[in-house]
């Protein structure tokens, strides 16, 4: 209802939107928004990027500039967590037992990084909020010539490794998997990335975990010790429940909620990172770390508190710029069970099709944003791809799409 208040816990990208789309959409009563960094919502996919290069500082990262929130009527706690929720009374509690009361509550808690299990890990650094890329980006700019050592090569391991090769220091990724990325891509794309990361100099180590960390020293499980003078780890996240849990809602890596992104309580929400939503595409509870997810599900639920509700089918997407390479995938293409690539991986143009079951699951498209473009108009129309055809000499996904329209 337009009139009623909403507490929004969390200020990402979910929380943010949730209160952008409920006053586009005519919200009129009171909205919060309770965060726990000093800042106000930023975006965090520049972090690993133009942001850690110098290129751009906090003020340029701002979802919102600080008079919209003050025009549109929106309070943003900053440095302030909410403790609990008591939902009988519908209420937020926050420090010194202060309450905000809500007719609707939103999660939108995001993830926090996973704790590396291993002796000094103390030394190592994170990289999720700004704070974290503001300690890294300081020792980056401040030293030349240093040596770094980046435990997980997943999406922040090879970003980052891409920005420190760029500010010229040298470089070592250190992966448990056979493969880096291996819970997103494929493994041609993963073999190209890998190829261009050597090219510039960087070192991949595959296959081997970190066993300790001392002062300016990374053991290796297979023994190996390498010199680092800096060290950071990005292998996962843990979404961030414990509030959701405390006030009696089901948690299982994520809040879980319904296909409308709602929990049991139809007066509490979850979004974003923290959710763990019954999928329409997966058929199964999911839960999705992307920007496109955290935007579309707050959109969602924006409509769903303004009495709209719908269940929440929007297409998953992602996206990494590693050097010059852009990255894109279309789709949930995990548990996927047969892959074919169409161009040369050498050529450094390709895109590799993934399906499940015979059906077209998700397209990882690296340096070919045409065929991103028509993999997201594909999945969302539903097609008749198969792998035969995808197979075939000279596929090209527009002419076929163009074929099918005609
Ligand atoms: P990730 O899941 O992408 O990669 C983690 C990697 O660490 C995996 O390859 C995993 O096998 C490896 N790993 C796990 N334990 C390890 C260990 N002990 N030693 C060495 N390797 C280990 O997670 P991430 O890179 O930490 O990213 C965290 C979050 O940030 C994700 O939600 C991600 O989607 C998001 N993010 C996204 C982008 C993007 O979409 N471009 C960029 C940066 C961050």
């Amino acid at each position: 209802m337009r009139g009623e208040s909403v507490v929004v816990v969390g200020a990402g990208q979910a929380g943010c939107q949730v209160a952008v789309s409920l006053r586009e959409q005519g919200h009129r009563g009171p909205i919060t928004i309770v965060g726990d960094e000093p800042a106000k919502p930023y975006q965090r996919p520049p972090l690993t990027k133009a942001y850690l290069a110098g290129e751009t500082d906090l003020a340029g990262l701002s979802l919102r500039q600080d008079s919209y929130y003050e025009d549109h009527g929106i309070k943003v706690l900053t440095n302030e967590r909410v403790l609990g929720v008591d939902r009988a009374a519908r209420v937020a509690v926050l420090g010194c037992a202060r309450t905000i009361g809500y007719d609707h509550l939103v999660f939108a808690t995001g993830a926090r990084p996973r704790p590396l299990p291993i002796p000094g890990a103390e030394h190592v650094l994170n990289l999720r909020t700004a704070a974290d890329a503001d300690e890294i980006r300081k020792r980056l700019h401040n030293q030349v010539g240093l040596d770094v050592v980046v435990i997980g090569g997943g999406f922040i391991g090879l970003e980052f490794a891409a920005v420190v090769r760029k500010l010229r220091h040298e470089v070592t990724v250190v992966e448990t998997q056979p493969q880096v990325m291996q819970r997103a891509v494929t493994k041609d794309t993963a073999q190209q990335l890998v190829n261009r990361h050597r090219s510039e100099g960087v070192q991949i180590l595959t296959g081997t975990g970190v066993a300790s960390v001392k002062e300016g020293l990374v053991e290796l499980t297979d023994g190996t010790v390498l010199v680092a003078d800096l060290v950071v780890a990005g292998i996962g996240v843990i979404p961030n429940t414990e509030v959701a849990q405390r006030s009696g809602l089901a948690t299982d890596n994520g809040i879980v909620v319904d296909a409308h992104l709602r929990t049991v309580d139809p007066r509490v929400h979850a979004v974003g990172d923290c959710a763990r939503f019954a999928s329409t595409i997966t058929g199964g509870l999911t839960r999705v770390e992307s920007v496109q997810n955290a935007t579309d599900q707050a959109i969602c639920v924006a409509n769903a508190i303004l009495g709209s509700a719908e269940p929440y089918t929007a297409l998953p997407w992602f996206w990494s710029d590693q050097y010059d390479v852009k990255l894109q995938i279309a789709g949930l293409t995990d548990g996927h069970d047969h892959a074919v690539t169409v161009g040369d991986p050498a050529e450094g143009r390709f895109s590799v099709f993934c399906f499940r079951g015979g059906r077209l699951a998700g397209v990882e498209a690296y340096n070919k944003p045409i065929d991103f473009i028509m993999a997201r108009r594909v999945l969302e129309q539903g097609n008749a791809l198969t792998p035969e055809i995808v197979a075939r000499p000279g596929f090209d996904l527009r002419s076929s799409m163009q074929q099918q329209a005609a």
